[in-house]
């Protein structure tokens, strides 16, 4: 294995070498790992059981933390925003989302099975937050401003890690963190190795970590990353694909990664996943209005989707500055859905959770900021040209 760079995304037996190196003694490892991954601290200065010396060591080390909060947005539905500052001049958001009752596509995107929940504890607030795995995005959908802004770049495990680290800080006593959710900036399965370290982890038993069922990856429906992330984690991550057409016409249009992996490869790396029993598949759809969400295409979901376990998240889609698409009326929404439920295939229309904080999917503000950017070098690029 190769050793991280980056501290905080440092495995046990990396931080055993590295305190090796160090000249301390290998059981710091633990500690060390600890305070990072159990307790979220992030600054040498605060492991308050570290000698001095081996605090300096760290941070001469390179040890700092990966993420600073740059400003935080709270929406009225309880839905909040942090923005998070990276090295480079790299920003992501997280998303800090409660789930009330109402089964929502992000409570439905969790395990429906709560056998490790301690029935005498009290009531809490279950909160699922959903993360990014890059700045910008290389996966091109055009209904996605991360997509239209195109990638910047990867993000490290550490800077993965960070945003859940820091989230967790930022949630109020009834609070808890149930879910969490690849579903932010950028395509996991495209930058599967930090992704894979960032989910070993926080699932990391030294550090108590959370269960790999609690965690949901997103994906365009990379295939091949479909296939190591089953095989990696035995099925126990949960998967949610953005289908968004049931046909490789309409597919093709709207996601450009289609005509690499059609429809037909994508549910044969659905079938072939290992999947637990209980669990399901979370299939996203978002509905643009006269492009994927009419009665037809729903009876060839149904189709499609036939003995697969799935529940698909109907997305009405949330409008962004790069696309002329827009949402379908209510009317279309609702006949959609009616098609879905009356075939048996479970589904839920994604409550707009968000909004006035552009927290919602596909619409993060700082994707939208890079579509800008973008603009304007293409602009500045054709004047020059003239
Ligand atoms: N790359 C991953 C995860 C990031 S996007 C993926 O594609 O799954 C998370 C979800 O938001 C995806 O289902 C994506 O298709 C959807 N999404 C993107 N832009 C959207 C928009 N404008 N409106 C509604 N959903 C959108």
């Amino acid at each position: 294995m190769t050793t991280s760079v980056d501290p905080v995304g440092r495995l046990p037996e990396e931080w055993r070498e590295a305190m090796q190196a160090l000249g301390e003694k290998p059981f710091r490892a633990e500690q060390v790992f600890r305070w990072i991954h159990e307790r979220g601290v992030l600054d040498p200065d605060q492991m308050s059981d570290l000698s001095k010396p081996l605090r300096e060591k760290l941070k001469a080390s390179g040890f700092a933390p990966p993420a600073r909060v740059a400003d935080k947005h709270a929406a009225a539905d309880g839905t909040r925003k942090l923005v998070l500052e990276l090295a480079n001049g790299a920003r992501v958001e997280c998303v800090i989302i409660p789930m009330t009752d109402v089964p929502d596509a992000d409570a439905s995107a969790a395990p429906e099975d709560d056998e490790d929940d301690d029935p005498t504890a009290p009531e809490k607030t279950r909160i699922t937050l959903c993360v990014s795995t890059q700045y910008g995005c290389a996966m091109g959908c055009v209904f996605c401003a991360s997509g239209q802004a195109g990638l910047q770049r990867g993000l490290t495990a550490s800077e993965v890690v960070a945003q859940v680290l820091i989230s967790k800080q930022h949630l109020e006593p009834h609070e808890e963190l149930k879910n969490l959710v690849f579903m932010g900036m950028g395509e996991p399965l495209h930058h599967y190795d930090e992704t894979a370290r960032a989910i070993r982890l926080l699932t990391h038993p030294t550090a108590r970590g959370m269960s790999p069922r609690r965690i949901t990856v997103s994906t365009v429906g990379l295939v091949p990353g479909i296939a190591r992330l089953g095989a990696d984690f035995g099925g126990k991550v949960g998967l949610a694909v953005s289908l968004h057409a049931p046909n490789d016409i309409i597919r093709d249009r709207i996601m450009p990664m289609n005509r690499k992996y059609p429809i037909v490869e994508l549910m044969r790396a659905l079938r072939e996943y290992p999947l637990p029993q209980r669990r399901r598949i979370t299939i996203e759809y978002t509905l643009m209005d006269g492009v994927n969400d009419g009665v037809a295409e729903a009876r060839e979901l149904v189709q499609l989707l036939r003995g697969l376990r799935v529940k698909v998240n109907l997305i009405p889609m949330n409008p962004i500055s790069a696309s002329e698409l827009k949402a379908p009326s209510g009317a279309r929404v609702a006949a959609f859905q009616r098609v879905l439920s009356e075939n048996g295939v479970s589904c839920f229309v994604r409550t707009r959770r968000g909004d006035e904080v552009s927290a919602a999917c596909g619409q993060l503000a700082i994707a939208d900021d890079l579509v800008r950017k973008k603009r304007e070098r293409d602009a500045l690029r054709d004047a020059s040209k003239q």
